[in-house]
């Protein structure tokens, strides 16, 4: 099985995103850490910046291949071999639509200029991946017949694209059945998920025989996007047995990516989202303790990940039992039920209840006093357009039953920025870090609710905190101290 990521560049077609040269090179090192045969770089064509990206992923000594996407036009593939990449992504509009309305042409003119593309991307000695365009809309005749005659040519793979996603599983067997035996050469499925098809019709194309695929880390494309990488690779593992890339590096990867496009993820994806190991309702977490497999159908080790108990409305009393052990908590009888009625109350009110959220509540349930070992007492924050935004704090610290009050300031890119540095800096030495931090808005104006989610680590500690708040630098100091508060 031949794995290629186009995240670098269908990916980065996605509206919004847009990855440098240098987070390019970083993606491409962690795709290529993953497994990933081929890696697709982007389009060298297309801009100063975008080759000095593909130069930069493709001089970057990668066991993977590296493509540039290209046209049928020499001055693509010359600003390709510029970049000294392996190949070519050779893409030739291949229904009569797009002959028409894009080349302007009949078919056999396009299949001329397609093989002078083949002959001279092949004289510089490149690998040519030669790609249908809108394939899945093309005379799959048509498309035998320029595979086979590109083929003689030279070129060493095809590429069946359904670039609109009205494909559905029976039709990808049947097209990439058909293209797989009559091609002497690899036949490739690129899929978009136009109509949430795109893994189903990928997984349905290789059954079927095509012997590579092409996909993107979250789903990230055009539109509604491309087949999702993590998607097709576990499937492929745990419905057919078919290996391909490292499954449990698929979290870490994703997440770097989340990172590096500042595009979020639904919490509801599948392998990758947030809530894809998570388990709320009382019924569930029940099944989860007695047996995990009666209601986990992958295993979240198998992609790198941890199974999480969530704290909410729907709760029972297993849940709140599973997650105190979780935090080195044995709580029973009518402590426990204290602290179950008290995230209850939490819950009813439509609120989750983050891991610090129930750290604080079982502190003060079993010892009777609250848990404050840090406590801003003032915070001022200045910000501008004239000025770096400025923060200093006033904390109340309490640790190893000593109490005392300390100052401190910080700078930062914006006003969160900086409080969160002066709180830090009147900590002093603080083993504590913030690893991840989100932020949305609830209602509609500038008046409107935040809510901040920030996650902390102290050694292999890790837990998730919150708060909710109409001023955001407020919110997110609330949000980091509550978590200080249950880690320190
Ligand atoms: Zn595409």
């Amino acid at each position: 099985m031949i794995v290629l990521d186009t995240t670098l560049r269908d990916g980065d077609q996605a509206p919004g995103v847009h990855l440098s040269a240098e987070k390019k090179l970083l993606v491409a090192q962690r795709l290529d850490e993953l497994g990933v045969d081929v890696i697709e770089a982007g389009t060298a064509v297309a801009s100063g910046e975008e080759a000095r990206a593909v130069k930069a992923v493709a001089s970057a000594g990668l066991k993977a291949e590296v493509l540039s996407f290209c046209r049928i036009v020499k001055k693509d593939v010359d600003a390709a071999a510029g970049c000294g990449v392996d190949g070519v992504h050779l893409v030739f509009p291949s229904s009569d639509l797009h002959i028409r309305e894009k080349l302007r042409v009949g078919r056999e003119e396009a299949l001329a200029l397609v093989l002078d593309s083949v002959d001279y991307a092949k004289a510089a000695g490149l690998v040519v991946e030669l790609s249908a365009e809108d394939g899945s809309r093309a005379d799959p005749a048509f498309l035998a017949k320029v595979f086979q005659e590109a083929g003689e040519r030279g070129a060493d793979r095809f590429c069946v694209c359904d670039t609109v996603g009205l494909l559905s599983p029976e039709k990808s067997a049947e097209l990439y059945g058909f293209l797989s035996k009559k091609a002497a050469k690899p036949v490739a499925v690129h899929c978009h998920n136009d109509l949430g098809l795109a893994t189903a019709n990928t997984l349905a194309a290789i059954r079927a025989g095509a012997s590579e695929f092409h996909a993107t880390v979250n789903g990230l494309g055009e539109r509604a996007g491309n087949a999702a990488l993590e998607e097709v690779v576990v499937g492929l593992k745990v419905l057919h047995g078919i290996d391909s890339v490292r499954l449990d590096g698929l979290y870490a990867v994703s997440n770097f990516v989340r990172v590096a496009t500042g595009f979020p993820l639904a919490p509801n994806k599948p392998v990758v989202g947030e809530n894809a190991f998570s388990h709320e309702s009382g019924i569930h977490v029940d099944g989860i303790v007695k047996n995990p497999d009666t209601y986990e159908g992958l295993k979240p080790e198998l992609v790198g990940r941890r199974r999480r108990i969530v704290l909410g409305r729907l709760s029972g009393r297993k849940a709140v039992e599973m997650k105190l052990k979780e935090f080195g908590f044995q709580a029973g009888g009518e402590q426990l039920e204290r602290i179950f009625s008290e995230i209850k109350s939490i819950g009813d009110k439509g609120k989750t209840v983050s891991d610090a959220d129930l750290l604080a509540i079982a502190h003060s349930v079993l010892t009777g006093e609250a848990r404050e070992k840090v406590r801003v007492d003032e915070l001022v924050c200045t910000t501008g357009n004239t000025i770096t935004p400025t923060a200093s704090a006033r904390v109340t610290l309490e640790l190893n039953g000593e109490k005392k009050q300390v100052f401190g300031a910080g700078t930062g890119d914006g006003p969160v920025d900086a409080a969160l540095k002066a709180v830090y800096s009147a900590l002093g030495e603080s083993d504590v870090k913030l690893v991840d931090y989100r932020v949305e808005a609830i209602t509609g104006g500038s008046d409107a609710l935040v809510d901040v989610k920030v996650k902390l680590r102290r050694g292999d500690k890790e837990i998730n905190s919150g708060a909710v708040g109409t001023d955001i630098v407020m919110a997110s100091v609330s949000a980091v101290v509550k978590g200080l508060n249950a880690l320190l």
